[in-house]
């Protein structure tokens, strides 16, 4: 393990150094978002054998959004295997916006990736119950099981989001005739929605980032959330689809597998190490936090955590171990 007084520091350095940054914008299609102070920003780091690392406002809840798709990802995986996941879901980015209908159109109404509203609405569908409140609560059930406390819907983001929500029903209605809905489409929206709108904290966010890292086994619950063989399936996806239509850009430049949300929450894993979550509100023109971006990056940077960084951090990590 990296020595827990060289994390803090990084931690606490990442928050402090870029307080000052007021780039970037809340997410406004959502009215709840765009009323969110601009101004919170935590930092947190949750290591594979549970130490936590915080700065900031690490314990201000905020809308999970688009985050919720890796979690519903995992549970859809675990019912129907990895396998028959890919072929009616899918796994290459899209290239396009998050929500972008011109994707479906190009690829006859495929949705390609289970990170992208389609895919995740796609995936949504997949879970079996027998009617949306099964399946919710299916969904909430895995949320808490990879943040280790029971998760719970913010009624306030439901309401604005189920109320503001036309473009995904489209987008669910493209998915049903091209074959890539797995139960009424409305109802699969409807549900899609509902599980954007759960409240995380930073700290939460590294705690399920850190069950991925540890190969699916909670490391303050303890308990087994998903098959160890899903895992990789998972990061393989955040990575290809993970920070939007920047995950090229964080792949560059960070070399971890992420996830962001329209709510200001930015994750990276470190495979058997560790994770590192950000909140910030305001947003690049792509949908990412800008100042989530930039601490998860410093902070991987300077704990040399990056997967790709063979020849020497291979060395560096070890003497930080
Ligand atoms: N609920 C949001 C939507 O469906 C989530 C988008 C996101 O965070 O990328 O548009």
């Amino acid at each position: 393990m990296i020595d827990a007084a060289k994390i803090q520091d990084a931690v606490t350095r990442a928050h402090t150094d870029n307080l000052a940054t007021t780039t970037g914008a809340n997410a406004s299609y959502i009215p709840y978002l765009a009323s969110v102070d601009p101004e919170l920003f935590g930092v947190c780091v949750v290591t594979v054998d549970g130490q936590v690392f915080e700065a900031g406002d690490s314990r201000f809840e905020f809308a999970i959004e688009s985050i919720s798709k890796v979690f519903t990802m995992a549970l859809a995986m675990e019912e129907v295997g990895p396998e028959v996941f890919h072929s009616k879901v899918g796994a290459d980015p899209t290239g396009l916006p998050f929500n972008s209908v011109m994707a479906l159109e190009l690829h006859n109404d495929l949705p390609l990736s289970p990170l992208v509203n389609a895919g995740a609405m796609s995936s949504t569908s997949l879970v079996s119950a027998d009617g949306p409140e099964e399946r919710w609560q299916k969904i909430l059930a895995m949320q808490s099981a990879f943040a280790g406390r029971s998760i719970q819907l913010s009624d306030d983001v439901n309401q604005s989001e189920q109320t503001t929500n036309f473009h995904n029903r489209a987008i669910a209605w493209l998915l049903y005739s091209g074959g890539a809905m797995y139960s009424d489409p409305m109802e699969a929206c409807e549900v899609y929605t509902r599980q954007c709108s759960t409240l995380i904290t930073a700290h939460d966010l590294a705690v399920m980032g850190a069950t991925l890292a540890a190969g699916g086994v909670n490391p303050l619950t303890k308990r087994r959330v998903v098959a160890a063989s899903n895992v990789p399936h998972l990061l393989a996806e955040m990575t290809m689809e993970g920070l939007y239509t920047r995950s090229g850009d964080f792949a560059y430049t960070v070399g971890l597998p992420g996830k962001s949300g329209v709510g200001g929450g930015l994750l990276a894993v470190a495979p058997g190490v560790l994770s590192i979550a950000a909140f910030s509100p305001p947003l690049d023109p792509a949908g990412n936090s800008v100042r989530g971006w930039a601490a998860v990056a410093q902070v991987a940077n300077e704990l040399n955590c990056g997967l790709y960084r063979i020849a020497d951090s291979r060395g560096e990590n070890s003497s930080a171990q």
